[in-house]
């Protein structure tokens, strides 16, 4: 069955067509096809999520800047890295980076159950705000920590997200990942890095390269020391 975007303006949602236009000409018209992905980003308010005075470019084709120094990703990218992730109806996601909590909230839209590390103690108290605000409270829970570290107290986990780029895969989200389980994450210096997709059957690693993105530095442990690679 396909599936049409929403045409008509919303009462209370001047945005909507916006939205709609986001999800047909930079989701589907370059390939993504996973429908609970182009739903979940055709039902979350993006401009809930980045700065008020930046509302009326939520659905531009780009990153946008939020508090901290930090980004809220290009809808592309949230869209292809959730679609890489093939979250299980009712699964577990491990988020590394929750930033605005945007991709948060497109993976609780889709069914997934959501931990997310954010490093900011003040990113993370809005995320949080935030997705209350939406309903999505119960289904995403946001904890201030080092995310490169992973979450050992949880693991092994499933599907992993990384939203920030590291300089190598971190070990400890090597380590924690589960038989059979995904793991998303952008690797190189700041602002160009490949995206790995890893995986793990019947024991072994694969690490496939999937495409180029930017996203800011994964910064700790196992990610870049404070001011070594962009901004902190
Ligand atoms: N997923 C976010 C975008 C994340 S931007 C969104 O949808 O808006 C990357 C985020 O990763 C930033 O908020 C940054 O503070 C955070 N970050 C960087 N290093 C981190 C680490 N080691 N642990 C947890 N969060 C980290």
């Amino acid at each position: 069955m396909r599936w049409f975007p929403r045409r008509e303006p919303m009462a209370g949602d001047p945005l909507a067509a916006d939205r709609a236009a986001m999800v047909e000409r930079q989701l589907r018209r370059r390939g993504i096809i996973d429908a609970r992905v182009l739903a979940a980003m055709g039902a979350v308010p993006r401009e809930r999520f980045v700065p008020i005075g930046l509302r009326s470019h939520a659905y531009d084709d780009a990153a946008l800047p939020i508090a901290g120094g930090q980004a809220i990703s290009q809808p592309y990218i949230v869209a292809w890295m959730t679609e890489l992730l093939q979250v299980l109806p009712g699964g577990i996601v491990l988020e590394v980076g929750t930033g605005s909590g945007y991709q948060a909230a497109v993976l609780a839209t889709i069914g997934a159950r959501v931990r997310s590390i954010e490093r900011l103690p003040e990113l993370a108290a809005a995320a949080r705000e935030r997705l209350a605000g939406l309903g999505l409270g119960d289904l995403v829970e946001v904890i201030v920590a080092d995310g490169s570290l992973g979450d050992p107290g949880t693991a092994p986990h499933a599907r992993v997200i990384v939203t920030a780029g590291a300089p190598t895969v971190p070990a400890p989200l090597l380590d924690q990942l589960a038989e059979g389980g995904r793991l998303v994450v952008p690797v190189g210096p700041a602002n160009a890095q490949e995206l790995i997709l890893v995986t793990r059957t019947l024991g072994r690693l694969t690490e496939t390269p999937v495409g180029g993105c930017a996203f800011v530095p994964l910064i700790g442990v196992a990610g870049f020391r404070p001011g070594e690679d962009g901004p902190v």
